[in-house]
């Protein structure tokens, strides 16, 4: 994987960068800017070089959504902004063609053409025809095999953009705690979480799961879970694998609720949860256990929020939240959901690093390596 760097011409030269551009919109306007934040060293590298630069990037899923409202937010950080309504074709390369060196232009979203997400081999190279040198550094979508990931670095020299190259700095680094080490899985869904839970058991000293996907742990320990969140198909064998290994840690009290109420529910033991109500979130004691785990920890890993968090019940992942924040660990965190949580408490600062990837995360450090990592070793 070379950096941008490495590119031996800069001046006057367009390049294609893959930017994380997906940020939430509400009403029209973007709601949370770390993502864009987070692309602005690699843009403003190119473009102080001397670069024409040509922003692609994606939002939302429903191939309808438009970056309108993303190049509205970033023209705060980019003054000269510029913005084209095409990804692709005629009016894409004028466009282009139009740019002053050291400008900076933003095409529309990649998934209005379904070659993005079927990575058609048509639409990489339209998108590569655009451009001499293609930049990825939208390290979110390096696990998915999309046009704009593996498909382009095909057509252009491929290079890594400056956040790549910190997600896999600091990430491996994650996989080599400094002990005492804690790593924190919380969230759902127990497929998409068992591959990194197997590779934490094993490098991590403690590895606690919280959250719905607690859940799935409990079931298997033969306690009632009532209506909690599980997940269905989950590798039983794995799950007694994680269970039997010492390490492992399960929440010693739970917020219980009926299901789709904003009360505060009731603190019970996880054998204590009735029958016609939901695990919402980890209780106080829970959180005291880990507040005391965090304090000794030099390395501290989080993934996923301990309870239901936008349905109101946010109090454990907020306390966890604080509680690693004012540590003096190394602390990493990703996630959508987590960053979200954390973002709202405006204490993302107090973090040693805070991951753009929600999936990409769990896949590189399972995996130490992604197909978009991979498209870039050429
Ligand atoms: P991340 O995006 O940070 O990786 P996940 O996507 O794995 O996190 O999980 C976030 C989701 O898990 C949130 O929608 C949150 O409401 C949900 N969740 C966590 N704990 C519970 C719970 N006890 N009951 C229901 N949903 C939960
Ligand atoms: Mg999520």
């Amino acid at each position: 994987m070379r950096s941008i760097r490495y590119i031996p011409h800069v001046e006057n030269i367009p390049i294609l960068v893959r930017a994380a551009l997906n940020v939430p919109v509400e009403n029209g306007k973007v709601t949370s800017t770390f993502r864009l934040r987070k692309a602005l060293p690699t843009i403003k590298y190119l473009q102080g070089a001397g670069a024409r630069v040509v922003l692609i990037g994606h939002i939302g899923d429903k191939g309808t959504e438009t970056l309108m409202p993303v190049y509205e937010a970033m023209k705060q950080y980019l003054p000269g902004l510029r913005f084209c309504p095409s990804t692709v074709g005629a009016e894409a390369r004028a466009a282009v063609r139009d740019l002053p060196q050291g400008g900076v232009l933003m095409l529309e979203n990649l998934r209005r053409h379904k070659g993005e997400v079927e990575n058609g081999s048509e639409f990489a190279l339209e998108l590569a025809e655009l451009a001499d040198i293609f930049v990825q550094d939208s390290f979110d979508v390096c696990h998915r095999k999309h046009a704009s990931v593996v498909g382009v670095p095909k057509h252009l020299a491929p290079y890594a953009g400056l956040q790549i190259e910190e997600e896999v700095r600091e990430l491996t680094k994650a996989l080599r705690p400094k002990r005492p080490s804690l790593a924190i899985i919380g969230g759902a869904k127990f497929s998409t979480k068992q591959p990194i839970l197997e590779k934490l058991i094993v490098c991590y000293d403690r590895v606690f799961v919280g959250g719905a996907l607690a859940n799935d742990f409990m079931v298997e320990c033969g306690y009632g879970v009532g209506t909690s969140l599980v997940s269905k198909d989950s590798d039983k064998e794995a799950l007694h694998a994680l269970l039997r290994n010492p390490k492992l840690m399960l929440p010693v009290d739970e917020v219980v609720a009926p299901l789709g109420s904003r009360e505060d529910g009731d603190v019970v033991m996880p054998t204590n949860v009735p029958k016609n109500e939901a695990i919402l979130d980890d209780g106080p004691k829970t959180i005291e256990a880990l507040n005391e785990l965090v304090q000794k920890a030099n390395t501290v890993l989080w993934n996923g929020p301990l309870g239901n968090f936008e349905n109101g019940f946010e109090e454990g992942t907020e306390a966890l939240a604080r509680v690693i924040a004012s540590s003096s660990a190394y602390s990493v965190i990703g996630g959508g959901d987590t960053v979200a949580a954390v973002e709202k408490l405006g204490i993302s600062e107090k973090f040693s690093f805070i991951s753009t990837g929600g999936g990409a995360m769990l896949d590189f450090m399972a995996k130490r390596t992604l197909p978009g990592l991979e498209a870039l070793d050429r």
